[in-house]
């Protein structure tokens, strides 16, 4: 049999994928192979014409009117087959709540090692794939490699920078491959009650934690980040416990990389502190001066947030006008 070669990369996500095409480019250079981009879905050509532009030396694109939107099952036998039929020896499959059971289920069928959510990647001198992974809660960073082919890891976002679009000379090659019929129905889709920008591609954060006291409170936050033209974030108890929010920031939620941070009434306990760490600027609002926040804040105000926070929000209106 001939031996695995190639990097692949595969997300529903648009901007995961232009992500994974630039760490994939670097990958592929370090092994002397070609970069491919899997493009799955019905009406997707222009999609796929775009990758070119983004490093991939080949778009392999299967249209099918049974893959218009994500199924977990069709997905798996298209990218199955595929991984039997061209043998790749890297795949990286975007870290989405599509994306990671996708992997996971790959690997299964394909027999092969499956490392998730990897934040840093590398090929070692026996031409394996290194992924670094935060494990224990935050506290440490595990280095896992593969013993066998294919190695398939998953990326979350913001783990590597998009690349710079490029005249850049890829091949979009259209195949036909056998979609096998699911074995379960969506019945219903309903979109959730979410902030119309994404967290995660925030450049301005302006995020709370348990020193809010009462939902209505999150009118400090909204009329700050309004001023900045951010975003407002949370801990995972204002979400999870309090339901004020429905998504949070951290180890088990987002993951950002904006270009400040303004972490009001937030500990700083790791598993916060892991989503936050490649933001570049971070400013702590803390009233308690221990907090672990301030080791890692760039600026820290020892104070109340709900003196701070109407003070700032005037201060920077005045400097804009
Ligand atoms: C497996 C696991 C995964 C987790 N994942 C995440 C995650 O992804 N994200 C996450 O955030 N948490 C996560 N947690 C929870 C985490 O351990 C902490 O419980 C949580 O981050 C604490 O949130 P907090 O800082 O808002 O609250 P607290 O720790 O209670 O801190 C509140 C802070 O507010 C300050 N404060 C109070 N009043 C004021 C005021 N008026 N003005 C200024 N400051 C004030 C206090 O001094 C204190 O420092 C996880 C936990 C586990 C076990």
């Amino acid at each position: 049999m001939s031996e695995a070669k190639g990097v692949w990369v595969f997300s529903e996500n648009a901007d995961l994928m232009l992500e994974m095409l630039g760490k994939g480019r670097e990958l592929a250079d370090m092994l002397g192979t070609d970069l491919c981009a899997i493009v799955i879905g019905n009406g997707v050509q222009e999609k796929a014409n775009g990758l070119v532009k983004y490093g991939a030396d080949k778009v392999y694109l299967v249209e099918n009117g049974a893959l218009g939107s994500f199924q977990a099952e069709a997905y798996l036998s298209v990218l199955h087959n595929l991984m039997v039929n061209y043998r790749p020896e890297v795949l990286l499959v975007g870290s989405t709540r599509n994306g990671k059971p996708l992997a996971a289920r790959l690997a299964m069928r394909l027999d092969a090692g499956c490392v998730p959510d990897c934040n840093r990647l590398n090929i070692d001198g026996q031409r394996r794939l290194i992924g670094e992974r935060i494990t224990y809660g935050g506290n440490a960073v595990a280095k896992v490699t593969f013993r066998t082919k294919p190695q398939i890891a998953t990326v979350p976002s913001r783990a590597f920078d998009k690349p710079e679009a490029k005249e850049l000379k890829g091949q979009v090659v259209k195949l036909d491959v056998k979609v096998d019929a699911p074995r379960t129905e969506v019945v219903d889709r309903k979109p959730l009650e979410t902030s119309s920008v994404r967290v995660e591609e925030a450049q301005i954060i302006v995020s709370c934690g348990r020193g809010l006291e009462k939902k209505e409170d999150r009118a400090l936050l909204e009329e700050l980040s309004q001023v900045l033209c951010g975003q407002v974030g949370c801990s995972r108890p204002l979400a999870e416990d309090r339901k004020w929010f429905s998504e949070w920031i951290g180890l088990s939620g987002h993951k950002v990389k904006p270009k400040l941070y303004i972490a009001c009434g937030i500990s700083g306990v790791i598993q916060h502190v892991a989503g936050i760490r490649d933001a570049k600027v971070i400013v702590a609002i803390n009233k308690d001066e221990q907090a672990p926040i301030f080791e890692i804040a760039d600026y820290g105000v020892v104070g109340n947030l709900y003196e701070i926070l109407p003070a700032l929000k005037e201060a920077i209106k005045k400097q804009l006008q």
